[in-house]
């Protein structure tokens, strides 16, 4: 990026709300001059999946909570709501920017949109630069001998470790230079990103405190603590794992900062488990490149011999005491209403609620995913499909199908002592606790017999 060159350089947030470990922000430190930062609300570009209610919630507070540290670094957070193609080059000319930067997206409409920014920027004389900063490995660096994308997970991690050390974070800037005139900016509230009518985010306020500063907090907290009984990470009442997913899906921490604190100094207790939590971290990276290389993750089977699965028509009331964790299961209902309540679940419980649904209703996959992408604080395009299609078997390494989780089973091994289930459904010993709404044993049976059909048809 050319230095010292006149006019302001405009840094694109989006998912890296984040000051420290920026790489678009620390060219634009690095290039001198001052500074506009912006982050777009885009709703209406084709391709883009609106956010859901648990996401939008926790992006207003993120951006609330970046526009204070902005201020306290001497600048301001301009926002602006729109498609990219036209707010950022109006932000341009309305700043005089002859620069633009941000870090890469990995979703295929995220990705088009920036190629054809990146060169109408370019032919309008204005430089636009994008970073790496999201994930350790880029997706097209990550491949088999043969050159193809990895289908399994275990190669891929090895070949990820194969690559050289993932760079160290940069620093936070001390200041940010402001321009002579900042340009117009929306006002958050006026976003309405909150919800009012009715406001149903108490539970998340009283959890989570959205921002850069907590998410620094909270690994700072998990390496002196949980992280040395990360070994016990299957036992929901144990709660032991980071609780890092919804920083790092709005880039308020970077795999980079999360990787070279883990691989950095450790308390003793902690080194023999730090191993295991980055190979976590690595499943993140395996499923942003599955998607890069699957778009459709979403919508679409990645392996297509599930198109033909013969999925139940499904039945309003069973698919509301799923989402509402009413089914008479208690495992299912606790992580139901923990999810509700918290915008997250522990993942032991994701994979057991996902598997009851997709195999003990038979409702197809894409439902849950929808549900889990409206009321998760983390819901993420790639981990979530990504999940979704694991538990189904119709994802990239994912468990057979004939793998049918036991609710029952997994309470007994995971929640021995009940305490998971007892603090999310108290009423579990009482006439007030429902039936459960399907046999076990028979749906499982059934989920057998459909898969055994699609096989046949394959
Ligand atoms: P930790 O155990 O502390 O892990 C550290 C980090 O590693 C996580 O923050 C996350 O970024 C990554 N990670 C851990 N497990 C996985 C995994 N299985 N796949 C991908 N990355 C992982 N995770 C999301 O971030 N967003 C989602 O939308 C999401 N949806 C899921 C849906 C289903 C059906 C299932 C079974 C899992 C889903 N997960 C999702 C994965 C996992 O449940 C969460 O990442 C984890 O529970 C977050 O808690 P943590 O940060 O304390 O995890």
């Amino acid at each position: 990026m050319s230095e010292g060159s006149s006019g302001p350089t405009l840094v694109w947030l989006r998912d890296d709300l984040r000051l420290a470990d920026n790489p678009a922000l620390h060219a634009a430190v690095e290039r001198g001059g001052p500074i506009v930062v912006a982050f777009l609300l885009d709703d209406e570009s084709p391709g883009f999946r609106p956010l859901g209610g648990a996401s939008h919630w926790w992006l207003h507070q993120s951006l609330s909570a970046l526009a204070a540290d902005l201020d306290d670094h001497g600048n301001r957070l301009i926002l602006r709501r729109g498609p990219a193609a036209t707010e950022i080059p109006r932000l341009v000319a309305d700043t005089g920017a002859t620069a633009v930067t941000w870090t890469r997206r990995y979703g295929k409409a995220a990705r088009e949109v920036d190629a054809a920014l990146k060169s109408a920027l370019t032919d309008d004389g204005v430089e636009a630069h994008s970073f790496q900063g999201s994930l350790l490995f880029e997706p097209w660096k990550i491949q088999t001998g043969s050159g193809t994308p990895f289908k399994v997970f275990t190669p891929f991690y090895r070949a990820c470790l194969e690559q050289p050390e993932p760079r160290h974070p940069y620093p936070k800037p001390h200041t940010v230079e402001a321009p002579d005139a900042f340009p117009a900016s929306d006002d958050l509230d006026d976003w309405a990103l909150l919800p009012t009518k009715p406001d149903w985010a108490g539970g998340l306020r009283d959890r989570w405190e959205p921002g850069e500063a907590s998410a620094h907090r909270t690994l700072e907290q998990f390496v002196h603590g949980d992280l040395a009984d990360y070994g016990d990470r299957d036992f929901p009442a144990h709660d032991t794992t980071s609780h890092l997913s919804p920083h790092l899906r709005f880039g308020e921490i970077s795999p980079f900062q999360v990787w070279h604190r883990l691989r950095g100094d450790l308390p003793e207790s902690a080194r023999k488990q730090a191993a295991s939590f980055l190979r976590e971290v690595v499943w993140r990276e395996f499923n942003h490149t599955v998607l890069f290389a699957n778009p459709d993750l979403a919508t679409a089977n990645y392996r297509p011999e599930f198109d033909g699965f013969p999925w139940a028509k499904p039945q309003a009331s069973e698919l509301e005491a799923w989402q509402q964790g009413r089914t008479g299961i208690p495992l299912v209902d606790a992580g139901m209403r923990e999810l509700w309540q918290t915008g997250v679940m522990h993942n032991r419980v994701r994979m057991v609620v996902a598997s009851f649904l997709i195999k003990n209703l038979l409702i197809d996959w894409r439902i849950g995913e929808r549900w889990f992408w409206d009321t998760l604080v983390d819901a993420d395009e790639a981990n979530n499909p990504g999940n979704w299609q694991w538990v189904a078997g119709s994802g990239a390494d994912a468990a057979p199908y004939f793998r049918v989780f036991n609710p029952v089973l997994q309470a007994d091994k995971f929640d021995k002592q009940r305490e998971y289930i007892r603090q999310w459904v108290p009423e579990i010993d009482t006439d007030d606790y429902p039936e459960p709404i399907v046999d076990l044993k028979e749906s499982r049976r059934h989920a057998l017999d459909a898969y055994a059909d699609m096989r046949s048809k394959a």
